[in-house]
């Protein structure tokens, strides 16, 4: 049966044709792990014809810390009076995107937690302030949960925050707080993050407006295959949607497995012995393969290394992936919850890239290629050949 499901991704004329969330479900449960990475290769080179394997020179700002939503998951936060807050001045994040306009970077992603102690100045003023300062650094900047912790305190829409926070400066928003789409799941780890209906919400909100947008998803919470892929779909569908009326729509779909260290939700499960939770190599570069195979609306599918390691990220391009995501410099929100790598330089994702058999380009934020620079100074490997 899984055999059949996998015959129809491809057309006879070349083309990715649509599977049901069903036969996703049947996929992902049953496929070998092999038969799927080898159609969702052959799926990556219809959407992305040449064997270019792209990253971004970017940085992350995680501007505060304070937060009242309280995400089991989340070692990063800390509550409102804690005496570990901070928020970064405008200043601070100007200097860190000195750094990273130093190193040839053209996006910078800011998020933060949701700080009932922030008006709408802060913001607007942050953004007018790096747009003057830097005007060559995209601000892909507050994920959905963000926007709505804004509106709450403003009393506005969130569309009209949007659009303020836009007419100030805003290219696009991360794809971050997406988690797992599945309210059943979202009450257990993130009551007060709200439903899967917000989320989607607001990312159609700024994709009317314009914005650059990412969806994300976090998984291994315990949930099962189908619920991985009713995420899937629920972005599925607003990519549908978003095209029809805008004419594109999220660039690029990014999955990583939850880390369960320092945080309560590892902290309330350790002991169980509960293998379902998080996901080794094999299981993440199943979800990568199926989420390849499924987005046929979805041009990008990037790897993760900061959750998973270079090593692996580099697999994950032979299960479909053909981004190898960003240089970041700096990372607290997932790495406060157990990884260890927060940076990577430019020189270490095209390496990782050329052993994979490919050829790095480098990108910005809207997946637009960019003059990309290998350093003659460090000899690369030789590309092994690529798989069929
Ligand atoms: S994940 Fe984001 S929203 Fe959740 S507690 Fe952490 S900072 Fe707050």
């Amino acid at each position: 049966m899984w055999n059949y499901i996998l015959d129809s991704v491809i057309t006879p004329e070349g083309e990715h044709a649509r599977i049901t969330v069903e036969d996703a479900t049947f996929l992902y449960e049953n496929a070998p792990l092999e038969a799927l990475m080898k159609v969702a290769r052959k799926v990556r080179r219809i959407h992305n014809p040449d064997e270019i394997i792209t990253y971004l020179v970017d940085r992350n700002v995680n501007y505060t810390n304070i937060c009242t939503i309280n995400c089991q998951f989340c070692s990063f936060y800390r509550p409102p009076g804690h005496k570990e807050v901070y928020t970064q001045s405008i200043d601070q994040i100007s200097a860190r995107i000195g750094e990273l306009e130093a190193i040839g970077g053209s996006r910078v992603l800011m998020q933060g937690g949701v700080n009932p102690e922030l008006g709408m100045e802060y913001y607007t003023d942050l953004l007018q302030a790096l747009v003057q300062r830097h005007p060559k650094i995209a601000l892909d900047c507050f994920s959905p949960i963000e926007i709505e912790g804004i509106a709450d305190v403003t009393g506005l829409e969130t569309k009209e925050v949007l659009r303020q926070l836009k007419d100030a400066g805003l290219h696009g928003l991360p794809g971050g707080g997406a988690e797992m789409l599945v309210d059943d799941v979202r009450l257990n780890i993130s009551p007060k993050k709200g439903s899967a209906e917000n989320w989607l919400r607001v990312m159609s909100e700024a994709q009317d407006l314009k914005l650059t947008t990412s969806a994300t998803n976090v998984f291994g919470f315990g949930e099962e295959p189908k619920h991985r892929v009713e995420h899937m779909e629920k972005i599925r569908t607003l990519q549908d949607e978003s095209i029809q009326r805008n004419g594109d729509g999220f660039t690029s779909f990014i999955s990583w497995p939850v880390q369960l260290e320092n945080n309560s939700f590892g902290r309330r499960n350790r002991g169980a012995n509960r293998l379902e939770l998080g996901a080794g190599p094999m299981e993440y570069l199943r979800q990568v393969a199926v989420s390849r195979i499924f987005f046929d609306n979805i041009v990008h599918i990037q790897a993760s290394w900061p959750t998973m390691g270079l090593d692996v990220a580099q697999i994950a391009i032979d299960a479909g992936a053909d981004d190898i995501g960003s240089t970041m410099m700096e990372e607290n929100v997932v790495s406060a919850s157990g990884t260890t790598k927060v940076l990577a330089s430019e020189s270490e994702l095209q390496r990782t890239i050329i052993r994979s058999g490919h050829h790095p380009k480098k990108r910005d934020s809207d997946y637009n290629l960019l003059t990309t620079t290998i350093p003659d100074f460090e000899p690369m490997p030789t590309p092994v050949p690529v798989k069929p």
